[in-house]
């Protein structure tokens, strides 16, 4: 139970409950592509979208597994930056 439960909040403080706003694109690891990266359980994959459905209308993706490693690695460069914009930029 306390292992879910720290898997819940480690999804909630990363930002993937769903939310568009809360989405992260990183570099794909396997394709090198930029891409969205989302959270299921404890493995990370990164999303490429390919195009709506010609038939019904559903946009198509495929998936690419990350390393647990390498995804928690450009999340953290990622919330750097961001960190970094929301810094007042001094005027000179
Ligand atoms: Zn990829």
């Amino acid at each position: 139970m306390v292992f879910l439960r720290l898997f819940w909040l480690t999804g909630h403080t990363l930002g993937f409950n769903g939310g568009e706003k809360n989405k992260m694109r990183i570099i794909c690891e396997v394709c090198k592509q930029e891409a969205y990266i989302q959270k299921l359980g404890n493995y990370y994959r990164c999303r490429h979208y390919v195009g709506k459905d010609s038939k019904t209308g559903k946009a198509k993706f495929y998936y690419h597994q990350q390393s647990k490693d390498y995804a928690e690695t450009q999340i953290a460069i990622i919330k750097k930056q961001e960190n970094i914009k929301q810094q007042p930029i001094e005027q000179s």
